[in-house]
């Protein structure tokens, strides 16, 4: 049975989402080709990740080695090769992130195999691939496909698809044995530099509530943070109120910012310019807020109320502040 690779991301002992993201796809993809998930889980110690993830593989390749316990594309790259040398997966996932952006064109170079990275949806139809990216900052979705290969490897997007298990999985545990001293190491890993103590991950957020120029003035954000604490959300914005210096761009949504994946995403005087709205393609509800009816916010919202935001927005934190005090 043919098989789907999964390259498994995980720092510090944690799961890193973007591998429950891939597992989710490729299961989907599984489920309509009778294709066998599995996951490749290179580092050290790592049984309570494989645990993580054993209902969702058909297949976990775990390769443990003191020297793996830290990212290294030189030897991920030997490794992995090797793997798809011998399984000759159709597929093969790597997340669009700082790893595997150094990973995945190396590999592609290594295995031979052509690559289409940044991918934002799969298709595989009459036996033919093909992967959806984003162009022009976002403007144009393209479908690209590949010349016949004997397998395929496709970096993926963080944010763009579900955490949710898919399909009933169990998965056999294979250990593998390993041979690194020929592998040449080019670099050495210094350290992990964490994000400073106070910044928020906005791509972990269940309910971000987004604020946009519509708000007009700095202090007037303090609107928005009212219903942001009364939902026990996040605070999120489009990008010019952090051109303007009003909020830091760690908490911008979307091509040049992050992309989300809230369950409830309320946009407050945004208007849904398509830079902003490729950030969303992994939120669940969008409710938008404005006072233009004709904004494209309303094309891509589940829920739209058109008006004035301090209007709304206060009646809308009253009201949840009531249904709390019960
Ligand atoms: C290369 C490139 C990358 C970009 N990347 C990003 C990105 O990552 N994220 C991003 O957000 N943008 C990005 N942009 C900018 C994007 O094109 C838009 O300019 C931006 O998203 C607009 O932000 P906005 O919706 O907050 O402002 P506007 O487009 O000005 O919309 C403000 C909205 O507020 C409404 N409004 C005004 N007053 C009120 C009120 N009192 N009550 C209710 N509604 C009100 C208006 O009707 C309007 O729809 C990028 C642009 C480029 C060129």
């Amino acid at each position: 049975m043919s098989e789907l690779f999964v390259i498994v991301e995980h720092r510090l002992g944690e799961i890193r989402d973007i591998t429950l993201e891939m597992l989710w796809k490729a299961g989907e993809l599984a489920q309509g080709l009778s294709y066998k998930v599995t996951a490749i889980l290179l580092g050290h110690e790592v049984n309570s990740i494989a645990e993580t993830i054993s209902d969702r593989a058909d297949k976990i390749i775990i390769l443990d080695d003191e020297r793996l316990k830290n990212f290294s594309a030189d030897i991920s790259k030997e490794i992995i090769a090797g793997l798809i040398e011998e399984s000759r997966p159709t597929l093969t996932l790597i997340g669009n992130t700082s790893w595997g952006m150094e990973l995945a064109p190396c590999l592609a170079v290594r295995a031979g195999l052509p690559l289409a990275t940044d991918c934002i949806d799969i298709n595989f139809k009459d036996d033919k691939l093909t992967a959806q990216r984003q162009m022009y900052g976002g403007k144009i979705f393209s479908n690209v496909s590949f010349s016949p290969s004997a397998g395929y490897l496709l970096t993926i997007r963080s944010g763009v698809f579900p955490r949710d298990r898919i399909g009933d999985r169990q998965a056999q545990i294979v250990q593998k044995g390993l041979s690194l001293e020929d592998i040449p190491m080019k670099k050495d890993f210094i350290e992990f530099v964490e994000t400073a103590a106070g910044d928020v991950d906005i791509t972990q957020a269940e309910l971000l509530v987004s604020v946009g120029r519509g708000i007009g003035e700095e202090e007037n954000i303090l609107v928005v943070k009212g219903l942001v604490e009364a939902l026990n959300g996040v605070l999120s914005c489009s990008r010019p109120i952090v051109d303007k210096n009003w909020l830091p761009k760690y908490l911008q949504v979307g091509t040049s910012g992050k992309s989300v994946s809230p369950k409830v995403y309320i946009a407050v005087g945004i208007s849904g310019a398509f830079q902003h709205l490729a950030g969303l393609s992994g939120a669940g509800t969008i409710i938008a807020i404005n006072k233009d009816p004709k904004a494209p916010i309303f094309r891509a919202a589940d829920y739209g109320i058109v008006g004035d935001l301090f209007k709304i927005v206060p009646v809308l934190k009253e009201k949840v502040l009531e249904a709390k005090r019960g």
